[in-house]
């Protein structure tokens, strides 16, 4: 193998692969040795034992093995919907399996072949069966050892590369490992985990030895696939830790000072009382800046927690030091709203302030630069268009970034270069919880919000089948009637964008003819140029639409205050925090306010669980832990735009305990001195982006 450690060493070197398999796997990912070893079974099947076909129950999942009979594609009434079936017949009788709408089976599965099927049992027209099982031939190697009378791992398919043949690669892999394997994770760490060696612990994550209890197998707890998790965590946070200790050691150029005069001008600004929320996070940070080191700090605060006041206060204070602030946001409609917020706020102390988006017409898009670049403007607002090469600033000392989940790590990397190690803020109304924030946001302290300004009433959730739609609108018309105004959503799937655009305008165009024909109905949706968009929600905020019928642009930021209904059409395709955040944008003001989710029947086990989440608790933080729970972390909230690491091993919605113990043991290990320790720097220095898939971190 030359001079190329093993785990780097490229596919092509196992036996079986050549250039064609090679492609398949490096579309999946696995390049490497160790790509491939990384990539736990993500079932194990019990083959030292079967269960007989004649044991069949209904609802359960079952491994059996026998040899097939009469294998054949059946028609049925459907067009073009063809059923490929199957009997299996071992000593104790037959089984009927059926794989619907899979005709390619008929290429690989024939009569008087030996397989292994695991499935579920159903019941169908009275006859037990065998619902779409995995299927493995195991015709001429019924006695090999490899995929039988063993625990047999089970790999998830990736093109063409069957669980089969990845099961033969990995074994071939195993076969070959040196006796002495790079091992990472520090012998005490190790040893006070119980973990086995990395060594071992491939060998047996892999092929577990006979006994090991399926259950843990299933869960992913035994000692071997533990210590792959840790170990992957492990070295993730390493780099986090790192990265942060790097960070708190580089000064900041101007360190602001708080004196009476700040205070003054803080207190000036300010309309109102802040929440005992707002005051601690806004101490937080004014803590943080006032020290010598870069702050990184992310506020969360549920949706209406009042995170604006607290950034724009910061803000008061990097300006009264002489410094510029850069306020980023998503959307042109949010950029716009704070920009009147902080005129309103700041006009009178005489800040200066603009306002800088994609639409900013090119001479006024050169004033603001020109304002930027000379100190002339305090205070900018804008949206990915403040990222642009040519916007600099004369003395950017805070980075405000809002909304952040919708922003990736090179661009709120990209703003924060634009000052010299500027102070920076990102502020999101989506709770993240601790698992995630440990692994998104390693390097950020965090500031939590967790009461609502008063005399905010709770909003009402109802959970509504469709066809009482007639019934909602006519609440809605109640509401309009009572001088309130409402919002209709539509969901926007990203694929069939077109037709749910034209279902949405249709809607709309219905609505304002047919059901509140007394009243103005606005649209809005995603494809509407930012000037119209403005135009619409300007007319909205001051009260000339009463109802607006929108698609889920409207889920960032927007704040009026008399939209006292939210309808959610379509709320089964939702996700639990978006409906969360959708529901957020009413209840802003004194009135009562509703939220109506209409779903359509039938409605599957998730959705029917996503929704009864939505409807029993306000509360964001434990929506966001039971999104987690619901879809996995990859799902939540943005969360890979937002710099998710790639992890292989590990998965965050079953391993968060794991995560969190790494987190610990990293703070204690990285830059603690000694071989161990020296080792896992080099490790962060030298592959840490690459394993990780990360450019940098924060
Ligand atoms: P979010 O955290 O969702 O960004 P905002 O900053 O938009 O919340 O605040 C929501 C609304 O509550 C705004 O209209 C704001 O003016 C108001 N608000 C914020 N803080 C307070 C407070 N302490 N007292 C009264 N109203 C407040
Ligand atoms: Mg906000």
């Amino acid at each position: 193998m030359g001079d190329i450690p093993f785990f780097d060493t490229p596919l092509r070197a196992v036996k079986g692969v050549g250039p064609q398999r090679e492609r398949v796997l490096a579309h999946a990912g696995l390049l490497t040795f160790g790509d491939l070893l990384s990539r736990l079974p993500f079932r194990y099947e019990d083959r030292t034992s079967f269960r007989s076909v004649a044991e069949a129950t209904e609802g359960e999942k079952i491994t059996v093995a026998g040899e097939l009979l009469n294998c054949r594609l059946r028609w049925t009434g459907r067009r073009g919907f063809k059923i490929f079936e199957a009997v299996v017949r071992d000593d104790s009788g037959c089984l009927l399996s059926i794989w619907p709408n899979q005709p390619y089976r008929q290429d690989t599965l024939r009569a008087h072949q030996r397989v292994v099927l695991h499935g579920q049992v159903v019941r169908y027209r009275g006859v037990l069966q065998l619902s779409s099982p995995d299927v493995e031939v195991v015709e001429d190697e019924s006695g090999d050892p490899l995929h039988s009378r063993r625990i047999v791992p089970v790999y998830e398919r990736t093109g063409t590369a069957t669980s089969r043949m990845q099961r033969v690669m990995v074994h071939d892999l195993l076969a070959r490992l040196p006796d002495e394997v790079d091992d990472l994770l520090p012998e005490s760490l190790r040893a006070s985990h119980g973990f086995p060696d990395r060594r071992t612990a491939l060998m047996e994550a892999h092929f577990p030895p006979p006994g090991t209890p399926a259950v843990l197998l299933d869960a992913c707890r035994t000692p071997a696939q533990m210590r792959l998790i840790f170990e992957e965590f492990f070295l993730f946070q390493c780099g986090l830790v790192s990265h942060r200790l790097r960070s708190d050691r580089a000064r900041k150029p101007l360190v602001p000072v708080v004196d009476d005069r700040v205070r003054a001008a803080a207190k000036a600004v300010l309309p109102f009382a802040l929440t005992p929320g707002q005051r601690g996070a806004l101490k937080e940070i004014v803590d943080d800046m006032r020290r010598p080191r870069q702050m990184n700090r992310l506020l969360q605060g549920d949706v209406g927690s009042g995170k604006t006041a607290v950034a724009l206060l910061a803000s008061v204070v990097a300006i009264e030091n002489r410094q510029q602030v850069a306020v980023m946001v998503p959307t042109e409609i949010l950029a716009a709203q704070h920009r009147e917020t902080i005129a309103r706020w700041f006009g009178a102390r005489g800040y200066a302030s603009a306002l800088l988006t994609g639409s900013t017409p090119p001479a006024e898009r050169r004033e603001v630069l020109a304002g930027l670049r000379e100190a002339a403007l305090q205070i900018v607002v804008g949206t990915h268009a403040l990222i642009e090469e040519d916007v600099e600033f004369a003395r950017l000392g805070l980075v405000i970034v809002d909304e952040q989940h919708r922003f990736g790590v090179v661009q709120r990397a990209a703003l924060r270069a634009k000052g010299f190690r500027p102070d920076v803020l990102v502020m999101t109304a989506t709770p993240i919880p601790r698992t995630l924030q440990l692994t998104i946001y390693g390097g950020l302290d965090v500031s939590v919000i967790r009461d609502l300004p008063p005399g905010r009433v709770p909003v009402t959730t109802t959970v509504r089948p469709d066809a009482r739609r007639d019934e909602t609108h006519e609440f809605v018309r109640q509401q309009v009637d009572g001088g309130r105004q409402a919002c209709i959503i539509y969901p926007l799937v990203e694929e069939s964008e077109k037709i749910d655009l034209k279902a949405a305008t249709a809607m709309a165009d219905h609505l304002a003819q047919d059901v509140f024909q007394a009243y103005t109905v606005g649209l809005l949706h995603g494809r509407m140029t930012p000037q119209a968009k403005d135009e619409v929600m300007r007319r909205f905020a001051a009260g000339d639409i009463h109802v607006l019928v929108a698609t889920t642009v409207i889920e960032v930021g927007i704040d009026v205050a008399n939209m006292t209904v939210m309808v959610v059409e379509h709320a089964e395709r939702f996700g639990l925090s978006q409906l969360h955040q959708l529901r957020g944008r009413v209840g802003r003001g004194a009135h009562q306010s509703h939220c109506i989710l209409l779903y359509q029947p039938p409605l599957s086990e998730e959705a029917t669980r996503r929704l009864e989440g939505v409807a029993a608790t306000s509360d964001g933080f434990a929506i966001a832990e039971k999104d987690l729970e619901l879809r996995g972390a990859g799902d939540v909230a943005g969360t890979r735009q937002a710099g998710m690491p790639r992890l292989r091993v590990g998965n965050l919605s079953r391993d968060g305990d794991l995560m969190i113990e790494a987190a610990e043991a990293a703070r204690k290990w990285v830059g603690r001195g000694g071989p161990e320790a020296e080792r896992l720097d080099a490790f962060v220095t030298t592959r840490w982006s690459r394993q990780f898939g990360l450019m940098s971190v924060g």
